[in-house]
């Protein structure tokens, strides 16, 4: 068996690459381990919204470049962020060609030029993919795939790289109780990271791995980069992670992720550590306060702290589904007191630094200069809110991963590099497991569909195109 290009993972990474290859005269072939028609995965999951470092893909390729290179400084590299940045626009054009269907509104009215896979996911608690965009795109694309000559295997899991004289050459796949060898032009590893993996989240991003849960689908277990690191391939930009604030209850309560979340209300009010005292600047939005959430010592000991009227307000800030009342009606309570005091008792915070957290912090917003803070806090779009109107409320927070951040470093088209830097022939790294695009203090996030849909699309006619 041989094909010009093996994707390992039937993500959309994997399966714009094989598109885009088989698209060019090229012997397709996707490995999916999952075995279901409809295999879980954070395509399927997805909401979504295709957009670079938060600005609409469609905005001036210069502008997503800007955008790339100051959110993920020091880690972006200068030549793959080009690539995302000047081809986002013509990776929409591609996938609609396909049959994509995006609907042209922003999600968030501050990102004009985004697009918005259709139909969009419902408002509402819990997992909500089936019939939606990113389900919907996949369909199209196997049946594309399929439409040129290419394959997807269910059930085959890659388990490693055959090497010759230094290129890649094949890979390794367990199905049906067997192991057998696919000879392949290029292999493309699309696997998804590893934000399913305990392990490796234990090595790269906390050691408290069991204290933080998984926002997406099982199969994102971090094969690829382990593959690719055996087989020579430099590997590198782990620490951070694509993810969300979420109601501790999200650990075990499936209608508390992927929505609702916290990330809105939350940059508006105080995030307290056990000791009542702030931790993290919450203006950074959601991904900054996730990562500094999974950071703490205990990562399941913070709270958001927010008085009455924040809470009652929270629908007008919220960007998706609203927490009130969804995430108390699915099983996310609040926790309320009449005082600050009674609160910190509530919660198990000392009163004094409670007391104190929120006197500093009500005095900054009466100001409006929230400097000299111990722990700087700035604001995006919204003013902080007071906490001053009783009753106060906490909740008991949790750091959702998305998406884990670093993995093979490439070139431009997506070819892994060895540890001098020079390209692997015949191996490319697409979408999540790929460094030199995120992460940084800022934590920046390109956004996992353009990176996916892009990084495929170049490896895909790379690979078509040196076949
Ligand atoms: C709830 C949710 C909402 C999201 N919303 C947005 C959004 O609005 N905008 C945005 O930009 N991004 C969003 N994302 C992220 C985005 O959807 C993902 O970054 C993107 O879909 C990842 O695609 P992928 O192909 O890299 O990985 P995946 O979709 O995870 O696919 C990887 C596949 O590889 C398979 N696999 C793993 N190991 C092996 C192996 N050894 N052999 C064979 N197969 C293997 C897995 O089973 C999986 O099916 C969201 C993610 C989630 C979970």
């Amino acid at each position: 068996m041989r094909y010009d290009i093996v994707c390992v993972g039937g993500g959309f990474s994997g399966l714009v690459s094989a598109c885009r290859a088989a698209e060019l005269g090229a012997k397709a072939l996707v490995l999916e381990a999952r075995e279901e028609e409809r295999y879980p995965c954070s395509s399927r999951f997805t909401t979504g919204v295709v957009n670079v470092m938060g600005v609409g893909v469609m905005s001036p390729p210069d502008e997503l470049y800007a955008a790339i290179m100051s959110g993920s400084a020091p880690k972006a590299d200068p030549l793959v962020a080009r690539v995302v940045a000047d081809n986002g626009a013509r990776v929409v054009e591609w996938l609609s060609s396909k049959g994509a269907r995006f609907i042209n509104r922003a999600l968030q009215k501050d990102q004009p030029g985004q697009r918005v896979l259709a139909p969009p996911r419902r408002l509402q608690a819990g997992l909500d993919w089936e019939g939606r965009g990113g389900d919907t795109l996949m369909r199209q694309l196997e049946e594309f795939l399929r439409g040129r000559g290419g394959d997807l295997w269910r059930g085959a899991k890659a388990v490693s790289l055959a090497m010759e004289g230094g290129a890649c050459v094949g890979v390794e796949v367990a199905r049906g109780g067997g192991t057998e060898r696919v000879e392949a032009g290029a292999v493309v590893i699309a696997d998804g990271g590893f934000a399913a993996n305990k392990e490796m989240i234990a090595k790269h991003i906390t050691p408290r791995a069991d204290r933080v849960f998984s926002r997406v689908g099982p199969g994102a277990m971090g094969d690829g980069v382990r593959m690719a690191e055996a087989a020579g391939a430099k590997i590198g930009g782990f620490g951070e992670f694509y993810g969300h604030v979420h109601h501790a209850a999200a650990m075990t309560n499936e209608k508390q992720w992927p929505y609702p979340h916290l990330d809105s209300i939350a940059e508006l009010c105080v995030v307290v550590g056990p000791d009542g005292a702030r931790f993290v600047d919450e203006g950074r939005g959601g991904v900054c306060m996730a990562n500094a959430i999974a950071g703490l010592p205990d990562p399941l000991s913070a709270h958001l702290v927010m008085d009455d009227d924040a809470w009652a307000n929270e629908p007008k800030y919220s960007l998706t589904v609203a927490c009130n009342p969804a995430m108390t009606n699915n099983g996310g309570p609040l926790t309320t007191a009449a005082t600050l005091d009674a609160l910190a008792k509530a919660i198990g915070a000392p009163a004094a630094a409670l007391a104190d957290t929120v006197a500093k912090h009500n005095a900054c917003v009466a100001k409006g200069d929230f400097s000299g803070l111990a722990v700087a806090r700035t604001s995006r779009k919204h003013a902080p809110l007071p906490i001053a109107k009783a009753p106060f409320h906490a909740v008991p927070l949790a750091a959702g991963i998305t998406g884990t951040m670093g993995g093979v470093v490439i070139t431009p088209n997506a070819q892994a590099v060895d540890a001098d830097g020079a390209p692997i022939k015949g191996l490319y790294a697409v979408g999540t497991p790929v460094a030199g695009l995120e992460g940084g203090p800022r934590a920046g996030y390109v956004g996992g569909l353009s990176k996916s849909f892009v990084l495929g699309l170049v490896a895909g006619e790379h690979i078509a195109a040196n076949k």
